[in-house]
């Protein structure tokens, strides 16, 4: 069975900046979930960070993580990376659902680090290092796509 890594705040776990979740009732999760297909990960907990914490966005044009008051969290980030990385590899994962948007999880877009909710084409620092590995990477938006792509690495 095709394992695939999913960002727990989908899953509902209360593990955002702000304390709350993001989660998905699509009926593919839900599925995944009761096949025992999924492999839960949280990158910027597994970095370190608190819940709640602030919120961070990459800078443009940069690798750096920053808060909205300048602190910057990149280690943090690029250590949560890593641990999801290994979780990928502990479960021969090939596949992830990542939440769109985020500066760890995003997978097509990002914020532009300024704080104002603008958005940029791009990837968070999580999906880009699984991308990096060769993981084929779908948002929470693309559930049809990804389930079709693990049927086919199934060989159904
Ligand atoms: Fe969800 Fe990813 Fe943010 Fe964790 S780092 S709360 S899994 S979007």
């Amino acid at each position: 069975m095709i394992k695939v890594l999913v960002s727990s705040c989908l899953l509902g776990s209360p593990v955002r900046w702000d304390g709350g979740d993001k989660k998905s009732d699509h009926p593919i999760l839900q599925r995944w979930l009761e096949e025992g297909r999924l492999v839960s990960v949280c990158p910027e907990m597994l970095g370190g960070l608190p819940t709640p914490r602030p919120p961070s966005e990459i800078v443009a044009g940069t690798r750096r993580v920053t808060t909205p008051s300048g602190a910057d969290v990149t280690a943090e980030f690029e250590r949560g990376a890593e641990a999801s990385a290994a979780q990928a590899r502990a479960n021969a994962v090939r596949v992830a659902i990542l939440k769109e948007g985020s500066p760890s999880c995003g997978s097509t877009w990002i914020y532009d680090g300024t704080f104002s909710r603008s958005r940029l084409p791009g990837e968070g620092v999580t999906a880009a290092l699984l991308r990096s590995m060769g993981l084929a990477v779908f948002s929470e938006e693309q559930l049809e796509a990804a389930a079709a792509y693990v049927a086919e690495l199934e060989g159904a």
